[in-house]
């Protein structure tokens, strides 16, 4: 093993799987990395697709005033990315560029725009669904993508700045909505199963910030709110939450006043597929070569 090759990661970019950026966290992917990337994507879909879904594809910004009423600086203002940009006159400009040569902070000369990076593929949809009016009987049903942004450094190959996410998201009374989540978790088993990928399955908590956080992390724990679905990629001891699945209760519907024909306040879960961990999840068991991948691995992905 060479000198660079002693975590996961450094054998990844030496093999040319990943590329380093110089910020960990963010890096380039091989075309061979992104092949299962978008093979994993399909066999999701190939779960999901007779739901009859409805697609949405938001860029990986948002709305800033929407991102606000979110309320996601309450719970998680560590994780936050927002844009900013240069909006100033020739002085400026001149001022900015003398800061930037003597390698001091030209930053904050720059202004917030209206736009924040998204943190998690379901949060542009709520807005979106609220201003429909009331749910059909059916309720909603979402198929979502996206680049996704927080700010939590790591040399874990697992643990990225900016990695997608694909969701699937169900709006509408609390029964359609924890029948949806009991249906992922079943599935959930049978997909990572065919991926030939050891797993289990633990009610979680997300990283809720300060004090406040504490209380938030262990109510959702108690209530069962959110599960994951972990796959030993860094560390056996610590397995890597690879897919989520969230009940938000009335959260988002009395957020975004969400209603359902009997004049109920919505319900919505998500369940989400961290597009990279699974795929380094699958090189972590499989290998770096992915034409010595089992066969019943290769036929999920690529039958
Ligand atoms: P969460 O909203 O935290 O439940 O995240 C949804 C899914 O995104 C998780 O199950 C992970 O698979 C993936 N994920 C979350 N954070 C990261 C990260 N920092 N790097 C890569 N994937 C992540
Ligand atoms: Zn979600």
């Amino acid at each position: 093993m060479c000198v660079d090759c002693q975590t996961f990661l450094h054998g990844l970019i030496a093999k040319g799987l990943l590329f380093e950026t110089g910020v960990e966290g963010l890096y380039g992917r091989s075309g061979i990395f992104e092949d299962v990337v978008t093979r994993f994507d399909q066999l999701i879909s190939r779960y999901g697709g007779d739901d009859g879904a409805e697609v949405i594809r938001f860029p990986p910004g948002m709305n800033r005033e929407l991102f606000e009423k979110s309320g996601y600086m309450n719970g998680f203002p560590q994780l936050a990315g927002t844009i900013h940009s240069f909006e100033g006159d020739d002085r400026d400009h001149a001022h900015l560029l003398e800061k930037q040569a003597k390698g001091e902070d030209w930053t904050a000369l720059q202004k917030a725009t209206d736009i924040v990076l998204t943190p998690a593929a379901c949060y542009p949809l709520y807005p979106v669904v609220a201003r429909r009016g009331t749910l059909p009987e059916s309720g909603g049903i979402f198929d979502l993508s996206s680049y996704c942004f927080r700010h939590e450094p790591s040399q874990e190959s697992t643990r990225m700045q900016m990695f997608r996410m694909r969701e699937y998201v169900r709006i509408g009374t609390p029964g359609q909505v924890t029948a949806f989540r009991a249906l992922w978790l079943e599935r959930a088993h049978k997909l990572v199963g065919q991926l030939g990928l050891p797993f289990e399955l633990d009610v979680a908590n997300d990283p809720f910030f300060g004090r406040a956080g504490k209380f938030m992390a262990s109510s959702q724990r108690d209530q069962k709110l959110k599960f994951e679905l972990l796959i030993p990629v860094e560390s056996t001891g610590k397995p890597t939450a690879c897919l989520s699945f969230n009940y938000h209760q009335d959260h988002f519907g009395l957020l975004w006043d969400i209603k359902t024909p009997d004049g109920g306040t919505a319900h919505t879960a998500c369940v989400g597929f961290g597009m990279e961990r699974v795929t380094l999840a699958l090189f972590k068991h499989h290998g770096l070569d992915t034409a010595a991948w089992p066969k019943s691995v290769r036929d999920a992905l690529w039958g």
